[in-house]
């Protein structure tokens, strides 16, 4: 299974991918975005997210 992984080293905080795509993206009580455990992801939303997200630091990997 692919899931979405962030770099959160480039990560700038905007919060779209949190806004636009709550069900998979989340900031944790750290303040930082963490991706949701889900047996499944919805490949077209997060695809959209990856080409939004302003730090470009959204990519998929290999479970
Ligand atoms: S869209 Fe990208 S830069 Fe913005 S909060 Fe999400 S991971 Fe970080």
């Amino acid at each position: 299974m692919i899931v979405p992984v962030v770099d959160l080293s480039e990560c700038v905080l905007c919060e779209i991918c949190t806004d636009v795509c709550p069900e998979v993206f989340r900031m944790n009580d750290a303040g930082f975005v963490e991706i949701i455990e889900l047996p499944e992801y919805p490949k077209d939303d997060v695809n959209e997210i990856i080409k939004s997200c302003l730090g470009d630091c959204i990519s998929w990997e290999d479970d």
